[in-house]
């Protein structure tokens, strides 16, 4: 009763009807996400929060609201498959401790400006992969009902790894502190039994997604960052019990072993994925296991390391394995593994993001190839397939448009002239739209 009582007062909002008003947007050019050539000189039609129609001969219907994007390029709300919302930015100030020196509350309104600047750049959906405090959980909420303007979000809640692993938020400091032994909110599950509690703890509180860390990582001080941290039976058992639960499973994982580990555990996506070889790449093809490569994230920490930002023992991580990011992504390229993007923000400022289909240009995906996967794979990746990712009718009118053409130049998609998410727009002509109240109690 107590239970049917709570979920009467969290279910959201109606959606938008369907009668909603009529928008046609006239393109320059469309490039709609699933890899198809760009069509020039196309109409979409928007009513309420979703596209009803795209193409070349599409007719405006009279009393629609025309907005003339005919000199830029269009192309749908680009997808972030891994950033983290709700902390503080990596070498900002004293990020390592965020988690005890600021509270739960100040971390989550950070969120919400790092969410602004993410909408700003085109970015209408993220997957967080875990923010302390369930920060990106209440983001997401406030996001959906229309608090704060911010992207779509898929959260994991608080990542999870083994004790003194790099998910553990513990690590590093002295015994005692919490007056307990760091538990799943302090990204601590162990054992089979434990991961499993784990999981079903996230998913109680919301979580959309679950994220653990497989291996070591680099912006943790005691681990050691190639190792394998989770064991394969435990990683079984929280895919096991993730999908038991509809959730899909992101392992962070840089070192060889504990790649492949998680790919024959199951999980649905190796972020990072540094140093991959042959028989990696290989199994995650056989798995269908997704990459998202971070390259934003290396070049970042290389660039902390250079101006003496980062602790000895992260920085000497990070010179041990960045050197691997690039021939690692460029071995699952061809190999034909799924690649979705993700650029780890956070540990850059956010609001960049779309720095990343620039490096993953560099090296050697072809511009539609990059598009592709930071728009309708990325959203295959998350399972939204149905709602966003492509210029598609019946999904969410989730629109950006640039100046140039960004098969010719991939840059251009760093500069977004024009927002819309869910058919309302967020900015235009590079600025953003004043803020609007539809959604405050
Ligand atoms: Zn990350």
């Amino acid at each position: 009763m107590i239970a049917a009582l709570l979920l009467a007062l969290q279910a959201p909002a109606p959606a938008a009807s369907d009668t909603g008003a009529v928008t046609a947007i006239r393109a320059g050019a469309v490039i709609d996400g699933t890899g198809a050539a760009p069509v020039k000189n196309a109409v979409i039609i928007i009513r309420g929060e979703r596209i009803i129609a795209v193409g070349a001969n599409v007719a405006i219907p009279a009393g629609a609201t025309v907005i003339d994007l005919s000199a830029l390029t269009v192309l749908p709300g680009f997808i972030d498959a891994h950033v983290h919302l709700a902390s503080r930015t990596l070498g900002d100030g004293d990020w390592q401790h965020a988690g005890l020196t600021m509270l739960p509350a100040e971390l989550a309104l950070l969120g919400a400006a790092h969410a602004q600047q993410t909408l700003e750049a085109g970015f209408t959906t993220v997957r967080d992969v875990g923010s302390a405090h369930f920060g990106d959980i209440a983001l997401r909420n406030a996001i959906n009902a229309g608090w704060v303007p911010g992207p779509r979000i898929f959260a994991a809640g608080v990542l999870f790894g083994i004790t003194g692993g790099h998910c553990d938020e513990t690590d590093g400091l002295v015994p005692g502190l919490l007056g307990h032994e760091a538990g799943v909110e302090e990204g601590v599950a162990d054992g089979v039994d434990g991961v499993r509690a784990a999981v079903r703890t996230m998913v109680k509180y919301g979580a959309d997604v679950i994220k653990i860390c497989a291996t070591g990582g680099v912006l943790s001080l005691t681990d050691s960052v190639g190792a394998q941290q989770y064991s394969e039976e435990e990683m079984r058992a929280i895919v096991e019990t993730a999908h038991g639960l509809s959730r899909r499973v992101a392992a962070h994982a840089h070192g060889t072993e504990g790649i492949k580990a998680a790919v024959r555990a199951g999980v649905t996506s190796i972020e990072h994925g540094t140093i991959l070889d042959s028989e990696a790449v290989a199994l995650m093809v056989q798995h269908g296991t997704w990459l998202v490569p971070t390259l934003m994230a290396g070049d970042q920490a290389m660039h902390l390391v250079e101006a003496g930002r980062l602790p000895p023992p992260i920085a000497a991580k990070a010179r041990a394995i960045v050197p691997r990011v690039q021939s690692s992504f460029r071995l699952a390229l061809r190999a034909g593994v799924k690649i979705a993007l993700g650029t780890d923000a956070g540990v850059y400022q956010h609001g960049r993001n779309a720095h990343e289909f620039t490096l993953m240009v560099r090296y050697g995906m072809t511009p539609m190839q990059s598009i592709e996967a930071g728009t309708l794979s990325a959203a295959t990746l998350l399972g939204r397939e149905t709602e966003v990712g492509s210029l598609t009718t019946g999904k969410f009118a989730d629109i950006v448009a640039v100046k140039g053409d960004p098969l010719q130049d991939i840059t251009t998609l760093e500069h977004v002239d024009f927002v819309m998410k869910g058919g309302a727009v967020f900015k235009r002509d590079g600025q953003v739209m004043g803020r609007s109240d539809a959604g405050v109690p």
